[in-house]
């Protein structure tokens, strides 16, 4: 059997890894890093420290079709968004599977997904298999209504995604969608190996996965420290405001980087909802406006143009997310 245990960089996947170890032995553990080629320079460092003090055995794993996020998008003629989340499933999800595929042995995955990080993560079990839809439904039209009964779409999109799945009931069709990549040889591969997760960080806290790390020993990324939320992607297609604001204030190399990576794929890397339209500088063809990195990094600079009245003594302001003073 083998232990593999995703690490990010994160605190998340990093208390699981500790968890792991605990429970299973360092032995049996294969740690694996999907490099999407976009992450911090302080999460690859951080996660050399981890990995190294800890002794795992540990994997890098990369898409074979795409050189990184900057490729992705250049070969697809625009950058991910929040609706087209094409990067997880290209730079992370597919690498994994064609790792897992090669493995001759029973596999258990131990992730650090934590219930209180999302709506659509709380709905997520403790323990599950890794290829579970591939034999069960991810989204069925049932589901789609199901999600929108205590919370009514707001969006056009969201209410033209409603009727559609009610008209398809209505006539009875309940459309089960489930995972293709790789069918044929998920298929044969489970039908000789075990699959299992288990997600022993699924009813903690952020703060309790960090102080799970500090109690072992172990520092957590320096990002968390100076502010962030979460670290991986720098920046995610999906951070927000507070976030990019301490990159423009604080890592021009990568607003460059950004700015670069724009001019390279000749796409904004950001959604026009991301900043009042005012900001916009360009104009798509069919006449909708949008930003450029350097729009949104305009549109921060004149937001905290003035300090902010009520922090009164900055200096001693504990700037993390998770309250972790130093
Ligand atoms: S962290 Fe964000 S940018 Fe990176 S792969 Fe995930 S969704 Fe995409």
């Amino acid at each position: 059997m083998i232990v593999l245990t995703p690490i990010s960089g994160g605190k998340d996947s990093q208390a699981a890894t500790l968890w792991a170890e605990n429970k299973f032995g360092l032995k049996s553990l294969t740690g694996v890093f999907c490099d999407v080629k976009w992450e911090a320079d302080e999460t690859y460092l951080h996660i050399d420290y981890f990995t190294q003090k800890l002794g795992i055995n540990f994997k890098v794993l990369t898409s074979k079709k795409y050189d990184g996020m900057v490729d992705l998008a250049v070969k697809r003629g625009r950058f991910p968004s929040t609706t087209a989340r094409f990067c997880t499933e290209e730079l992370k999800i597919f690498p994994m599977i064609d790792y897992i595929l090669t493995l001759e042995d029973h596999i258990i995955v131990v992730d650090g997904i934590r219930a209180d990080e999302s709506a659509k993560r709380s709905k997520m079990e403790a323990e599950c298999r890794y290829f579970k839809y591939y034999f069960e439904p991810y989204q069925t039209n049932t589901m789609i209504v199901e999600s929108f009964a205590d919370k009514p779409p707001v969006s056009l999109n969201q209410k033209k995604k409603l009727k559609k799945a009610q008209d398809r009931l209505a006539i009875g069709k309940d459309d089960p969608k489930y995972y293709t990549y790789r069918k044929k040889d998920v298929i044969k591969w489970c039908e000789k190996y075990d699959d299992s997760v288990i997600r022993p960080c699924f009813h903690m806290t952020g703060d309790e996965v960090i102080y799970y790390s500090l109690n072992r020993g172990y520092d957590i990324n320096p990002r968390y420290k100076r502010g962030y939320k979460r670290v991986g992607c720098d920046p995610c297609i999906m951070e927000d405001i507070p976030s990019i604001t301490l990159t423009v204030k604080e890592s021009p190399s990568t607003i460059i980087k950004v700015k670069d990576a724009e001019l390279k794929a000749n796409s904004s890397f950001f959604p026009p909802d991301k900043i009042p339209k005012r900001y916009h500088s360009k104009v798509d063809k069919k006449g909708k406006s949008y930003p450029t990195m350097g729009d949104v990094e305009r549109y921060i600079n004149d937001k905290t143009a003035t300090p902010d009245m009520f922090i009164s003594d900055p200096v001693f302001k504990c700037r993390s997310h998770y309250n972790i003073c130093e």
